[in-house]
Formats: C-alpha cells, sequence, structure tokens
C-alpha cells in the first residue's frame, strides 16, 4: 500500500478549528495531486513502451526474413523452372544434331546449344546465391523465433506491473477523496468556494503563517502585514497579501 499522505490527514476530530480543516484538505489535495502526477509520469510506463518497441522491432525483423526467405524461395522456383526447359531444349537439340548433314544447320544447332549451356550456367550461379541467402535468412529466422517467447513475456509483464501501480495509485486517489469529501463537508461554502477559486490558479491555496513567514510563498509579511493578519475575526481566513493564498494562523 502506498502512504501517500499522513495518518493526521485523517477525517477531523471533534472540534478542530477551520484553519486546521483547511490545512487538511489542502494536504490530502496535495496528495492527490502527487499520485496524479505519479500515475502520469510512471517509470512502468517507460519499461512497457521499450518492451513494445523491442517486440515491435522483433516483428518488423521476423516479417524482413520472412519475405527475404520467399523471394530466394521465388528465385529458386523460377531457376529450376528454367533449368528443365532448357535441359529438355537441350536433349532435343542433341538429337537433332545427330541427324543433321548440312555443315551450317549442324553449326546453328551447335551455338543454340552453348548458349543453353551458357545460360544454365548463369542460372546455377543464380540459385546458388539464392540458396546462401535462403539459408542465412534461415538461421536469422531461427535466432530471431529462439526469442519470441521471452520478448512477449517482457511485454506482457511490462503490462501487468504497470497495471498493478495504476491500480495501486488509484485505490490510493480514491481513499484521499474520501478523506478530502469528509474535509470539505466540515468548510462553510464561500470558504471552500475560495479554496478552490485560489486553487486552480495557484495550485495550493492555504498556507500557515509561520512568524512572520507566509509558508505558501515564503515572503516575510511586514509587521503591519502581520498585525493585521493576526487581527482577523476568529472564524475568518485572510489571504497572503503577497501570493494571494489562504494563510493559516
Ligand atoms: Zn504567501
Amino acid at each position: 500500500m502506498l502512504s501517500l499522505v499522513d495518518d493526521e490527514n485523517a477525517t477531523p476530530q471533534g472540534a478542530e478549528s477551520t484553519g486546521t480543516i483547511l490545512l487538511r484538505l489542502q494536504g490530502v489535495d496535495t496528495a492527490i495531486d502527487q499520485a496524479r502526477h505519479r500515475k502520469a509520469h510512471l517509470e512502468e510506463q517507460q519499461s512497457l513502451q521499450l518492451a513494445t518497441e523491442h517486440l515491435a522491432s522483433w516483428t518488423r525483423e521476423h516479417h524482413d526474413l520472412d519475405r527475404t526467405i520467399d523471394d530466394a524461395t521465388k528465385v529458386l522456383n523460377d531457376c529450376e523452372t528454367r533449368t528443365d526447359e532448357i535441359d529438355a531444349t537441350r536433349q532435343r537439340l542433341e538429337q537433332q544434331l545427330r541427324t543433321v548433314i548440312a555443315p551450317r544447320e549442324a553449326e546453328a544447332l551447335q551455338h543454340e546449344i552453348a548458349n543453353l549451356v551458357t545460360e544454365r550456367g548463369e542460372l546455377d550461379e543464380t540459385a546458388l546465391e539464392a540458396m546462401e541467402r535462403q539459408s542465412q535468412a534461415e538461421d536469422a529466422m531461427n535466432e530471431l523465433e529462439a526469442r519470441e517467447t521471452s520478448i512477449r513475456d517482457a511485454v506482457a509483464q511490462a503490462q501487468r506491473q504497470l497495471e498493478s501501480v495504476q491500480a495501486e495509485l488509484d485505490d490510493a486517489i480514491a481513499a484521499l477523496e474520501v478523506d478530502r469529501r469528509g474535509f470539505t463537508l466540515h468548510l462553510p461554502e464561500p470558504l471552500l468556494a475560495q479554496y478552490e477559486r485560489i486553487r486552480s490558479k495557484n495550485g495550493v491555496a492555504a498556507a500557515r503563517l509561520h512568524g512572520a513567514r507566509c509558508e505558501g510563498c515564503h515572503l516575510d509579511l511586514s509587521a503591519a502585514e502581520v498585525d493585521e493578519v493576526r487581527a482577523a475575526d476568529e472564524h475568518a481566513i485572510p489571504e497572503c497579501p503577497q501570493c494571494g493564498r489562504l494563510l493559516v494562523r
């Protein structure tokens, strides 16, 4: 359980002064602000983002390797088809060559056969390169797939950790809001409205007067100002002449 607020910030006890309740309300509001700020800047959120990016880059790599393997396979298939054609044509031409008598015709057939042999040699080379690419990509794919479980687990774990700390903060905020409602019930409506108005501008709306110093703006009031604040009606909460916060004596 997160401890965001001191125990003294519990529901008001008996005859507490308006000023004390106001300061307690401020304490609870500050704790709520801090919890919300923490929730918006969780390092668990960063961890989840990193894990998610890691998975995304894994997926891209997987996709790229898949494509490399597919491309190489297609090249190999094309080579095979063309090689079969060449072999069949060559066989036919060689048979033809055996029955040809005219030297010019024989020469033309030999030339055609030589071209087929050259093309076949080039195809073999292309097929060899494709086989090499395919084999390297398959090795890389095996390594990549061996990492898949741990990468997906890391995302799931980061997600769980984030949700857990978010839920903890939500519980803490909910508890603080219950306290807050308790305090607001003990404050006069106009003072509460004044408090909310100052808070929306300043973040902190109520501060204690410590000696001559306002603990809201940390500035010293003049002797005359201190006298004026101290002389105010017992139930009135004056504003700091420097920062405008409600000054609790
Ligand atoms: Zn002040």
